[in-house]
């Protein structure tokens, strides 16, 4: 048993002083302060002056994915000792069906690399590569024989992941019937091509094109596309993933206001790293920021409007799409064709700190950062009440989160597996000051005391939020 004491209990309803105890795996009860047990065969865990928070749900990670002729560099292993490390218990990961695989296959090969190697809770998402009769067979299969509840659609990458339109319609229809999530990547990517050969002829070669080829309008184009289908298949509950731009995001708040099932997360980059700062440093340094959905310019208002998304909901989650690759001989590979370099970044070890800078500046609630850092996401992927709440009954995953102390992000400190950070020199009002995974304390100040195989893999439910 273990007793979490003085500390400010952090949840989407607000923050109350209590006492936090723990028995075993689960969380047993929560106490007013000082009310707990008083003595017994317990441990005192001190939350003085720490907010005691659920552990961080970071819901669209991509550990050891195949893109471009290479694999994101942090493996199952590292990637979530680095989440452990940034106040995230658990993650949810793209298992992979290329096109012409036996879904099956894919998700299998998603679980024999993650067995045994995590250091948090691990669930899966289905990447769908390929959408025909077959693979609409095994999304029910993965409903109710896999705990595999949600979808992965691209309307971009064509030749690689791309479905069109109709591809897309039918799994929509399917994802009705069995009430599963369709989560979309929602760039026009036939468009994007387009763009792309046209930059390379007249010689545009920097990592900026990246972003100047993916324009806002092609990102809204498809947003509004895929909501349009999912009106088409009854309702289908539809969750736009790494949401960007000011314009995409008028779409789904649109359609919210309509009470549509339709939903979107943002990721820390797009919340705070522009086309100009970071994309357009200077030779080919803005490789390190070359991911999709790309940053957006900070001439026009996609930051604060995507702030304001987060308070108003039309923005429910943040994730982090954590999708590192190192600088040299990853990154590289695109020095002289942008179109060529890695789509992604590395923040699985920041999104904690990084949404609470964000209460510092006055941009969310307390409450708020709880939620869209871990209650919202567990519900909305079918992990609640298991995850995301610190409430009786729940796994005992919880952050004792620091206010009075300092965290400074750097290659030389981070745990991820990169020799760059897309965050350096970030400093943050806050650190994450101790964090237990369903019982055990496995971060406690710099030091670890976690290993790989304690995370266990989550079948989940459906979505909380359907009608
Ligand atoms: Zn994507
Ligand atoms: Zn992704």
């Amino acid at each position: 048993m273990k007793l979490i004491k003085g500390g400010t209990v952090v949840g989407p309803v607000g923050a109350i002083p209590g006492d936090v105890l723990i028995v075993g795996e689960k969380i047993s009860a929560i106490f007013a302060p000082g009310e707990g047990p008083q003595e017994g065969d317990f441990e005192v865990v001190d939350a003085t002056g720490k907010y005691v928070i659920p552990g961080g749900v970071d819901a669209h990670t991509h550990m050891e994915l195949p893109f471009g002729g290479t694999f994101a560099s942090d493996t199952f292993d590292t990637g979530t000792k680095a989440a452990a490390f940034g106040g995230t218990t658990t993650i949810i990961d793209f298992a992979v069906q290329r096109t012409g695989e036996v879904v099956q296959d894919g998700l299998a090969a998603w679980h024999a690399k993650a067995a045994g190697n995590c250091h948090v809770d691990y669930a899966f998402h289905q990447i769908l590569g390929g959408v025909d009769d077959e693979s609409l067979k095994a999304m029910d299969q993965l409903v109710t024989g896999e705990g595999v509840t949600s979808f992965k659609l691209f309307m971009a990458y064509p030749g690689v992941f791309y479905s069109d339109d109709g591809q897309i319609l039918r799994a929509m229809q399917k994802a009705r019937d069995n009430g599963a999530m369709i989560m979309m990547h929602a760039e026009n990517g036939p468009a994007i091509d387009v763009l792309v050969k046209q930059a390379l002829e007249r010689g545009e070669t920097d990592p900026i094109h990246h972003g100047l080829t993916r324009p806002e309008a092609l990102e809204a184009e498809a947003t509004s596309r895929a909501i349009w289908l999912a009106s088409v298949a009854a309702d289908c509950p539809l969750y736009i993933v790494h949401l960007s731009a000011s314009k995409a995001l008028e779409q789904v708040a649109a359609a919210r206001d309509l009470g549509r099932n339709v939903f979107a997360e943002t990721c820390p980059q797009y919340l705070y790293l522009t086309l100009e700062d970071q994309l357009g440093a200077p030779g080919f340094e803005g490789a390190k920021w070359v991911c999709s959905t790309p940053l957006r310019s900070k001439h026009e208002t996609h930051r604060a409007d995507l702030w304001k998304g987060l308070r108003s909901n039309d923005l429910s989650v943040v994730s982090t799409d954590h999708c590192p690759f190192c600088f040299k001989d990853q990154k590289e590979l695109g020095i002289g064709d942008f179109s060529k370099i890695p789509n992604g970044i590395g923040s699985v070890e920041h999104r904690v700190d990084l949404l609470y800078q964000g209460v510092v500046d006055g941009k969310l609630s307390l409450a708020r950062w709880v939620e869209t850092i871990a209650t919202t996401p567990a519900r909305m992927f079918g992990l609640f009440p298991r995850k995301g709440v610190i409430a009786p009954g729940s796994d005992a995953d919880i952050v004792l989160y620091d206010p009075s102390a300092r965290t400074r992000i750097s290659v030389e400190t981070h745990h991820m597996n990169m020799d760059h950070s897309a965050w350096e020199d970030y400093e943050i009002d806050g650190k994450v000051d101790t964090v237990i995974s369903r019982g055990r304390v496995i971060v406690s100040g710099d030091t670890y005391h976690g290993h790989a195989g304690h995370g266990r893999f989550l079948r989940r439910g459906l979505s909380d939020y359907l009608l």
